[in-house]
Formats: structure tokens, C-alpha cells, sequence
């Protein structure tokens, strides 16, 4: 993997802006979900944001440390999440697969990536669309 390749998905590079990113908490990200009671617990996690432009970001892992991916701006964010939802049900609940862990083997055969590339927090709008029609043609 080219070194840009995995500044894009370590969450330090903004694809969009080829620019630097920082590490900050969900304030700076959910400004207007601030005075919110309850407070909402995403508040307190940590985010990389595209240091130029805040609509692109990424939630990192329980660590608050780890980027579940590369940054996303608001249309990639839909699709991940419509892609996981398609996906995930495809193990919890239809049982096409026994696993999250074979789900996962299965989606990067058929994407022809790695499997520590295959995660939707990883993809492309494009990866994702074409990961919802592998999961569509499975379910039909
Ligand atoms: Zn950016």
C-alpha cells in the first residue's frame, strides 16, 4: 500500500483537501448537540476533521485514537451507513452467513481487496455502491 494510500486511511490525510487533519472531540464536530440533555455519549469521542474543511471527518475506535477509517463528507457518510446496513443484516438477521468474520471474507472476494481494506469505514462512494449490489444480488 502507497504511504498516501494509508495517511487516507489512518485518517491523517483529507482526500478531499490532500490536506493535514486533527485529532479533536465531538464538540467541535456536534457543536449544536452541545447543550443536549442527556449529553450524547459521541460527544466525548474523538474525531479526525479536515483541518480546512469540517464536514469532512471520521469517528476512531474505543481507543479514541484509531480512525475507523478515511475522512468522509456528507454523501460518503450515507452511503457507509446504508452500506453497513445492508451488509449487517446479511449476517444478524437473514444468517446468510455465521459470521460477521465469513461475511467479511466473502464481501472482499468479491471486491477483490484485502481483507484489512475491506471495511466500509475504508470505502469510496463508489466501493460502497458496488458492495450494496453484491449484497442485494445475495439476497434476492
Ligand atoms: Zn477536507
Amino acid at each position: 500500500m502507497n504511504e498516501e494510500l494509508m495517511q487516507i486511511i489512518n485518517g491523517t490525510l483529507c482526500p478531499y483537501c490532500q490536506c493535514a487533519t486533527k485529532l479533536v472531540n465531538g464538540e467541535v464536530i456536534y457543536p449544536h448537540k452541545v447543550q443536549d440533555i442527556p449529553r450524547p455519549k459521541y460527544l466525548d469521542k474523538m474525531y479526525y476533521v479536515c483541518i480546512l474543511n469540517k464536514d469532512h471527518y471520521v469517528g476512531t475506535y474505543h481507543d479514541n485514537k484509531t480512525s475507523l477509517g478515511r475522512l468522509a463528507d456528507t454523501e460518503l457518510r450515507r452511503w457507509k451507513n446504508l452500506g453497513h446496513r445492508t451488509f449487517d443484516v446479511l449476517w444478524k438477521e437473514k444468517k446468510v452467513f455465521h459470521s460477521s468474520e465469513n461475511a467479511y471474507k466473502w464481501l472482499s472476494d468479491k471486491m477483490g481487496l484485502p481483507g484489512e481494506l475491506t471495511h466500509f469505514g475504508m470505502f469510496t462512494v463508489e466501493q460502497c455502491k458496488q458492495a450494496i449490489e453484491f449484497c442485494n444480488e445475495l439476497s434476492s
